[in-house]
């Protein structure tokens, strides 16, 4: 038989795709990356993955999962491969309330998740643009951060167990349930992040979290980056660390907003050059109900901790969300960043993650650096700026590709100068494996080299992903 109709005998004909149907799955959500796959199948069960898995092992076939393909790397591409798409891998097998869990499929969209979650007045708290999309499996794989990571963490932190299928089509059962469990290495961790290339990921424990009751959500035009931890820190004092999120957006990234959809609404009178989102939020009653006064608590201690600020001179303008639109309204602002910056090509993107003190000494040296390198380059920085992780996108003025290798090398040599990484939360895929050749501690590499040839002997699971050739 051929692969084609081995594939259909496990899976049936319907979800063995070819032809017209894989284009959808042959270019990734940046556009920088487009291929043709051997076909695309679509499981419904681990058994199916695994039987998958036996037969690419046996034939030789490189296999490349795909999720939600959201990804921002190239993480999916899959030239001749065949993709084992997650999609109809989407049950939520159990939610339990009182263990603060959930168990859910791989194919599980993020957002399915969250309203599944809100049922029961808990939250899954991994939120970002595109999670209409993405899928436990890929947010996994590439361990996902967003927007609340200050609080929550990133996805590692919120996942207790997973069930892989390895590369020989062996389910490895690690759907540990545990906040503690020691017995021996920890191979969890070791496949969040692993971006597909050591086993395929079909299934997960996740932890839930108490869904807050009250949010306050103000937007704030600080007179620097300086100012703007000064407010991050003295909000954590006054509100026993309940900051959410704590979002940077620069003026020209506003600016390049409101040309691209012109009904969206500045936030101040004013145009300001760092302009933050800063969201609040309490699980406590005491601090969401209404006091005599008609003022909530939460509100209050934002509005307190900002005209602290005013008066020493580190908020210049500020305006608190007084209905959930006007919240949605500074979220869509921010979440439009994605199709913001992928609108003027060349884009050179970079996702790098330093101490959050140096953000500022980061950009400042930056700016300098990239004038030396195209003079007439701008650069857009939107910001997960609370756990320091900085999408510092450069739009060049030229297409010349050494230019746009040096303004790489700049922005990995000032990270790691500064403690940071060349990787904060889009994994390394295909397009960084540039900046882990040469950044990532060599040592390092060739123990994941090990660790590859042990799980996945041949080399089949995705690859030329993230590993370099030594
Ligand atoms: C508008 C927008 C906003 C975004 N914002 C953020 C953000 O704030 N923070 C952030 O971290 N990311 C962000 N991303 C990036 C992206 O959404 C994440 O990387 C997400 O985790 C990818 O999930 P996915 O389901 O789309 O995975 P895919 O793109 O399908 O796959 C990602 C990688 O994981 C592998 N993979 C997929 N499924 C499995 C599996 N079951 N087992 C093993 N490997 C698998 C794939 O081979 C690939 O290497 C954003 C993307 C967009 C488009």
């Amino acid at each position: 038989m051929q692969m084609l109709d081995k594939l259909a005998a496990i899976t049936g004909a319907a979800h063995v795709l070819t032809g017209d149907d894989v284009v959808k799955y042959s270019a990734d959500w940046t556009d920088n990356y487009h291929w043709s796959p051997l076909a695309v199948v679509r499981p419904h069960s681990t058994e199916e993955v695994s039987a998958i898995l036996n037969l690419a092992n046996e034939t030789n076939t490189p296999v490349v999962p795909v999720a939600g393909n959201t990804g921002l790397n190239g993480g999916t591409s899959a030239d001749g491969a065949l993709m084992l798409s997650l999609e109809r891998m989407n049950s939520i097998r159990e939610i339990r309330p009182d263990a603060r869990i959930a168990v859910v499929e791989a194919g599980v969209v993020l957002s399915q998740l969250h309203d599944a979650a809100e049922e029961h007045d808990l939250i899954f708290p991994l939120y970002f643009g595109a999670r209409g999309s993405a899928m436990i499996g890929g947010v996994l794989s590439t361990n996902a951060g967003g927007s609340n990571v200050l609080r929550y963490g990133s996805t590692r932190h919120l996942c207790l167990g997973v069930e892989v299928v390895l590369a020989d089509g062996r389910v490895m059962n690690l759907m540990s349930e545990l906040h503690k469990d020691n017995s021996g290495f920890d191979l969890k961790d070791l496949m969040i992040g692993a971006e597909g290339t050591l086993g395929i990921i079909t299934g997960a424990v996740m932890k839930l979290m108490p869904k807050p009751i009250t949010y306050a959500t103000a937007m704030v035009a600080a007179p620097d980056l300086e100012a703007s931890l000064v407010l991050l820190n003295r909000l954590q004092s006054a509100t026993g660390g309940m900051v959410e999120a704590f979002e940077f957006m620069p003026r020209i990234y506003m600016d390049t907003l409101k040309a691209m959809f012109p009904e969206t609404r500045e936030p101040f009178d004013d145009k300001y050059e760092v302009n933050i989102l800063v969201e609040i939020a309490t699980t406590q009653p005491g601090m969401a109900t209404p006091g005599e006064n008609g003022e909530v608590p939460l509100t209050r201690a934002l509005e307190d901790t900002l005209s602290e600020l005013s008066q020493d001179g580190l908020a210049i303008d500020a305006v608190i969300a007084q209905n959930e639109g006007q919240r949605r309204e500074m979220w869509d602002r921010r979440e439009r960043a994605g199709e913001v910056l992928l609108s003027t090509k060349p884009l050179v993107n970079h996702d790098v993650s330093v101490p959050v003190d140096k953000v500022a000494t980061f950009l400042q040296r930056m700016t300098q650096k990239l004038a030396e390198i195209d003079v007439s380059a701008q650069q857009c920085t939107v910001s997960h700026l609370g756990d320091g992780n900085i999408h510092y996108a450069v739009w060049p003025s030229t297409e010349n590709k050494d230019t746009h290798f040096a303004i790489t090398e700049a922005v990995d040599d000032v990270a790691l100068d500064l403690g940071g990484s060349f990787s904060a939360e889009h994994g390394i895929g295909l397009s960084k494996l540039d900046s882990m050749a040469r950044r990532k501690d060599q040592i390092a590499l060739q123990m994941m080299h090990a660790v590859k040839l042990a799980f996945d002997p041949k080399g089949l699971l995705n690859p030329g992903k993230v590993l370099p050739p030594l």
